[in-house]
């Protein structure tokens, strides 16, 4: 879903923010047209796990070039994620404190300003198909919320005009009839790239 993404948008540089243990950079490690690959992650254990994932001390030195990992926190400006033609934020924004968004979406999409943006979040109206979960529990002790479909639609607008980006929505996963579909996918492009290449 979010390759695809990538690929119809003609990336070739990607930033992962919030990239955990590496799971997406190792999927994006076989995409030949990417030639810059970087992942950023608050916490040293699982950027050591994405390490070993990546297998980064045995990658030949070309392959080595084209990765890098760097240890960081999303709500402070950070040159070191600027200048990206994409970025994602996968299952990432639902673990920062909703005061602090605000400081991610300015790091984000008004400093680093790559021109794709790619963000997925759970859906929580989905949860009710969790019999694990007690009504009104989020999915992971680490969520800060999980939002409707109608409240990151109304988050993804807001963003998008405030910082001069047009975006759409895509399910994740199967959809159900009524409460959609278990993870829910922001494509922001920036108002510069919109109808043409990016
Ligand atoms: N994108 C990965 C991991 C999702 S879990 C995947 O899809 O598998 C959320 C990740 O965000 C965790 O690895 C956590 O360490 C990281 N994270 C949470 N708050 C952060 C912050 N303020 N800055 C950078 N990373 C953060």
């Amino acid at each position: 879903m979010v390759i695809a993404e990538l690929e119809m948008a003609r990336v070739q540089t990607v930033v992962d923010l919030g990239c955990g243990d590496g799971k997406l950079l190792s999927r994006l490690m076989k995409e030949k047209q990417l030639t810059q690959l970087v992942g950023l992650d608050v916490s040293v254990r699982v950027l050591e796990i994405a390490a070993e994932r990546l297998r980064l001390d045995r990658l030949p030195q070309r392959q080595r070039e084209r990765i890098q990992l760097l240890h960081g926190g999303l709500t402070y400006r950070d040159a070191r994620i600027e200048g990206f033609d994409a970025a994602t934020a996968i299952e990432v924004i639902e673990h920062l404190d909703e005061n602090r968004l605000v400081a991610f979406e300015r790091v984000l999409f008004q400093c680093a300003r790559p021109g794709l943006v790619i963000v997925t979040t759970p859906n929580v109206e989905y949860n009710i198909h969790y019999s694990f979960l007690p009504p009104g529990q989020f999915r992971h002790p680490d969520h800060r919320f999980e939002w409707t479909r109608a409240a990151f639609a109304a988050w993804g607008q807001r963003v998008a005009t405030t910082f001069g980006y047009g975006v759409r929505f895509v399910p994740v996963g199967t959809v159900d009839a009524t409460v959609g579909p278990p993870t829910q996918m922001a494509v922001f492009t920036r108002d510069d790239l919109q109808g043409g290449e990016a």
